[in-house]
């Protein structure tokens, strides 16, 4: 996972400004581990950024996914998740009780050969494991 640091250089880079509010909501995804939701980096900073609003965390989010610093995940836990680990590709355990998401490594590549089917090109995978975690069971 990157810094903090890394990831406001990595949006300066990509020509991205550099907003206080754009550094808090970097803070808030790195400061979870536990793949939030949007509402709830929203929850995190509300205190800290009261002239913040929700649809403003939403586009700094958004923007954030489109210049590549995070990525957005569906679990199916009914909401997106932010996921700040970019660098690898990794698939994810779910608690099926309290809806935590956690990094589980993939050892080795199993995307299938894409000209093994007729409707196109495969590009990526997403593999979902579904429990209990430690601290619910
Ligand atoms: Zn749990
Ligand atoms: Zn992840």
């Amino acid at each position: 996972m990157l810094s903090v640091a890394e990831i406001v250089e990595d949006v300066r880079e990509r020509g991205g400004r550099v907003t206080p509010q754009r550094v808090a909501v970097i803070e808030a995804i790195y400061g979870s581990t536990n793949h939030p939701t949007v509402d709830e980096i929203f929850d995190h900073i509300a205190d800290s950024q009261p002239s913040l609003s929700r649809k403003t965390v939403y586009q700094i989010v958004y923007d954030l996914e489109e210049m590549g610093a995070i990525s957005l995940v569906d679990v199916g836990t009914g909401q997106v998740r932010i996921d700040p680990t970019i660098e690898h590709e990794h698939d994810h355990f779910v608690c099926t009780e309290c809806k935590g998401v956690f990094d589980i490594e993939r050892t080795k590549p199993t995307v299938p050969q894409a000209q093994a089917f007729d409707f196109g090109n495969i590009n990526s995978m997403d593999v979902v494991y579904r429990g209990v975690c430690k601290s619910c069971s």
